[in-house]
């Protein structure tokens, strides 16, 4: 087994390849320790396949997977994790956003015993509205796990062995690694690094994109958005009841003129209906959330490792 892992995601990144596969073997040179750099093509048509095979060519330590078409970043990174023989695993993107000279300081917090390292992004280079939806997920994320990481899209990360074997051993499609990983860290930590514009090329995430790489994460998270149907039925059919016994008061004190003929009655009442069709729905969504939970059949856990009585055969 070699000490590190940096798995690298690569989809259209022509312009970024040649400094990130420079800055990146120089990085992990410098570390002195045995390493691996993984480069998962997620089927690119710009000339970035020819670039990294002519790279593994020339650099043993360099190994790339080519996958037939685009899958998306994260099934990319889960392509790298199930080829990786590190003992800690870096993932790390291709864009040059997240400086590869981080690289060691995630090292030093792995070397520790730490099954998870987070970073959280200093003075981020993005756009106003990835910034403002990226910290509305990271909220409803750190709600959601009860792991609270303060930024869940940045995927400069570390991970151990076990936690990588960990999820490598479950078999659902959409997952969002991040979460993933954290559902099965003993331990974790979050360390600043640093953030920088791209320079060469286009972000890979659309809108659409985006939107459905925030419902990968919602979902392979928890129930917890079901639940949230219960949840909002319980306040509506409360503020229909709120509702109705003030139309009560209030017509006792005005007389029926006021009461617009029980229209607003009707309201109130129709309000107490709607909320007990969500808690209806919330409940199906429970019984869902249980079904979504055996069929995608993660490990139930994980063991580090065992200590004490030699088998004796
Ligand atoms: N990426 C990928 N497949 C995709 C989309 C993106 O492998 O379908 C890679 C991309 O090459 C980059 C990383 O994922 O290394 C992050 O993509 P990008 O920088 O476009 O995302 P952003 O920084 O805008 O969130
Ligand atoms: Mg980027």
């Amino acid at each position: 087994m070699i000490a590190l892992s940096v798995v690298i995601p690569v989809y259209n990144e022509k312009e970024n390849l040649p400094e990130l596969i420079d800055r990146t073997l120089a990085t992990c040179r410098g570390s002195m320790r045995e390493f691996e750099i993984i480069f998962v093509d997620d089927g690119s048509k710009d000339g970035s396949r020819e670039i990294l095979r002519e790279a593994s060519v020339l650099n043993p330590e360099i190994k790339v997977v080519m996958l037939n078409r685009n899958y998306g970043q994260h099934a990319a990174v889960f392509a790298g994790l199930e080829e990786s023989a590190g003992d800690a695993v870096v993932t790390l993107d291709a864009d040059l956003q997240n400086p590869p000279e981080e690289i060691p300081r995630l090292l030093d917090e792995l070397d520790k015993g730490i099954d998870v390292v987070g970073t959280v992004r200093q003075n981020r280079q993005d756009t106003f509205f990835r910034r403002a939806a990226s910290s509305l997920v990271n909220s409803v994320a750190a709600r959601a796990t009860g792991v609270s990481m303060r930024d869940y899209g940045c995927m400069l990360r570390g991970y151990s062995r076990m936690v990588v074997n960990a999820m490598i051993g479950c078999d659902e499609h959409s997952t969002f690694i991040p979460v993933l990983a954290n559902s099965f860290a003993g331990s974790t930590i979050e360390i600043p690094v640093k953030h920088s514009a791209r320079t060469g090329g286009d972000s890979k995430y659309g809108l659409f994109k985006l939107i459905s790489l925030q419902f990968d994460m919602l979902t392979s998270m928890s129930t917890f958005p079901l639940r949230m149907l219960s949840l909002m039925g319980g306040v509506i059919s409360m503020l229909g009841i709120g509702f109705g016994v003030l139309l009560a008061v209030l017509r006792l004190a005005y007389g029926p003129i006021w009461a617009a003929n029980g229209i607003f009655t009707l309201f109130a009442v129709l309000f107490v209906f709607i909320g007990a069709q969500f808690i209806g729905l919330g409940l199906l969504g429970e019984y869902i959330g249980r079904i979504y939970h055996d069929v995608r059949g993660r490990p139930r856990f994980f063991v580090k490792e065992i200590c004490g009585r030699p088998k004796n055969i």
